[in-house]
């Protein structure tokens, strides 16, 4: 069975209401990335935020940087993470990013060998100059040269079933959550299909959905995945992350 590592790489803090529509004050939450080894290779889920936004967010992140404040310290970049792992960031065989923002995609540029993964429909997203700007996305952090494995929908990567990829589109046009087969039972890596405990328990989506109709239905298919014993990893719940052993230790 895979291992699985908890990094976080970074915290934002921004509006609650962007993470729990109708809601007043502000939010800190971690930016999770998670390394999965796997005896075929050595698998990122998503890559955090682009080391520029420690010193200059506004040179990275423009607009986004006045809507978000960044706590993000050199060494809690992927590679440092990754470092203190004795994990060199050239050596990741494989980046899957559950979509194209920057919390997810800030770090793609420190993994130059890895093959990015990610669903079809959000990289065509991605190279549309008008679904990219719609959703936010700034092509510098996912246009960065690897080769790109696109998939259509549900995707077992090394096809042992355990380190699927599973659709959950609605947060962005192809958004994927990842599903990981433990020692211990299925882990769930929810991304931004689901940023809290509470958006999954109340259904209560954030103020900005690329489709609606479509994270509900998402939410329905991380709650029948719970439902049949998978642990949940919430995309952005500081509360949840706080009880999550991050690496050098393993995810139990
Ligand atoms: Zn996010």
């Amino acid at each position: 069975m895979p291992k699985l590592f908890a990094l976080t790489c970074g915290w934002l803090t921004g509006p609650t209401g962007g993470f729990l529509a109708g809601e007043k004050g502000r939010l800190r939450v971690p930016v999770p990335s998670f390394l999965i080894d796997h005896p075929r290779g050595k698998v990122l889920f998503d890559s955090g935020l682009h080391p520029q936004t420690q010193t200059d967010p506004q040179g990275r992140l423009g607009g986004l940087a006045n809507i978000f404040d960044v706590h993000f310290s050199p060494g809690e970049e992927i590679a440092g993470r990754l470092a203190r792992l004795e994990i060199d960031a050239s050596r990741v065989d494989y980046l899957i990013n559950s979509h194209l923002h920057f919390d997810h995609t800030g770090g793609n540029a420190l993994l130059p060998n890895a093959t990015l993964v990610v669903q079809r429909r959000e990289w065509e997203a991605g190279l549309d100059a008008d679904l990219a700007a719609a959703n936010g996305y700034q092509e510098h952090d996912y246009r960065t040269g690897q080769d790109v494995k696109l998939i259509d929908g549900e995707h077992a990567l090394f096809g042992d079933g355990t380190i699927v990829c599973v659709p959950t589109y609605g947060h962005t046009p192809g958004h994927q959550s990842l599903r990981v087969q433990l020692d211990s039972g299925p882990v769930v890596l929810t991304a931004d299909a689901c940023y809290l405990r509470r958006t999954l328990e109340d259904l209560h989506l954030p103020s900005v959905v690329y489709d609606e109709a479509g994270m509900l239905r998402s939410l329905q298919l991380l709650r029948a995945l719970r439902d049949r014993g998978a642990r949940i990893f919430y995309g952005h719940d500081p509360e949840f992350w706080a009880g999550v052993p991050q690496a050098p230790a393993l995810v139990p």
